[in-house]
């Protein structure tokens, strides 16, 4: 490696721990996760979705340089909990976003049983004890993240929702979908939770607080070629294309991985 650029890294990766030194954390992720070396768990509760099953009155979609989020209202403010499962508490849903790859042999955050998927959605949910998702992310019991894999298949559904991403290109810019009821929540990642991982670990991104109940569901959804290059035509700050937005493998450190089938 040139000097020159070693030394860039370095100096990359100072200012990485002076800034953010949670990133250097033993509770990160994501993780390599394991069927087989997981523990097994019996849920008292179901783990539950409410109010996702309705088509949500106004959409959002933003492109904030690093992936695309999308927040959601639902008739009379109602807002989405998540409940029972691994939850102490009730958790209230904030938004979803996307980690994707260049390429459909990766794009994922977390492994499931050695797989990597093309891509990986988040949907971030803030404990209900607090007042705000910023007051919350500090906390150790604060985010509750529900994350499922998508694959790349010619047999995908057509997302409604995926075309408001031509509208958003720039980074820092957002636009509200003409049609809200495009983008019905429970449609989308379908009624089942189970089986799923549970394990603590932390936000992806800097802060990287280590605040997340991380539930990491088994099943795949489907996703087209042709939907992932649009994600793939974003732009970043930099106006490079934004791509590989995942992070990588974090070590476990002897934390428990629990497995809800
Ligand atoms: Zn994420």
């Amino acid at each position: 490696m040139e000097v020159r650029l070693l030394v860039a890294l370095l100096s990359l990766a100072v200012a990485y721990c002076r800034d953010f030194p949670e990133c250097v954390g033993r509770m990160q992720s994501p993780i390599a996760l394991s069927t087989q070396s997981a523990f097994p768990g019996m849920e008292f509760l179901p783990l539950e979705l409410s109010t996702y099953e309705m088509d949500p009155t106004q959409v959002m979609v933003r492109n904030d340089g690093y992936t695309a989020i999308y927040s959601f209202q639902f008739p009379d403010n109602q807002p989405i909990i998540a409940r029972g499962g691994v939850l102490m508490g009730e958790f209230q849903f904030d938004s979803l976003h996307f980690h994707w790859g260049a390429n459909s042999d990766r794009g994922t955050e977390h492994v499931i049983d050695g797989g990597r998927y093309a891509m990986e959605v988040h949907l971030v949910f803030f404990n209900r004890r607090y007042e705000s998702i910023e007051q919350a992310q500090t906390q150790r019991n604060g985010l509750a993240v529900l994350g499922l894999m998508l694959t790349n298949s010619s047999d995908a559904p057509n997302y409604g929702w995926v075309p408001a991403l031509n509208e958003i290109q720039q980074a820092e810019t957002s636009y509200t979908l003409p049609d809200p009821t495009v983008f019905n929540i429970r449609q989308f990642i379908g009624p089942d939770r189970r089986p799923y991982f549970n394990y603590h670990g932390s936000l992806t991104t800097p802060p990287c607080y280590e605040s997340v109940n991380w539930l990491v569901q088994k099943k795949v959804l489907l996703i087209s070629e042709e939907q992932l290059n649009v994600f793939r035509s974003l732009r970043d700050a930099d106006g490079n294309q934004l791509v590989d937005n995942f992070r990588s493998l974090q070590p476990i450190n002897g934390r428990p991985i629990v497995y809800y089938r």
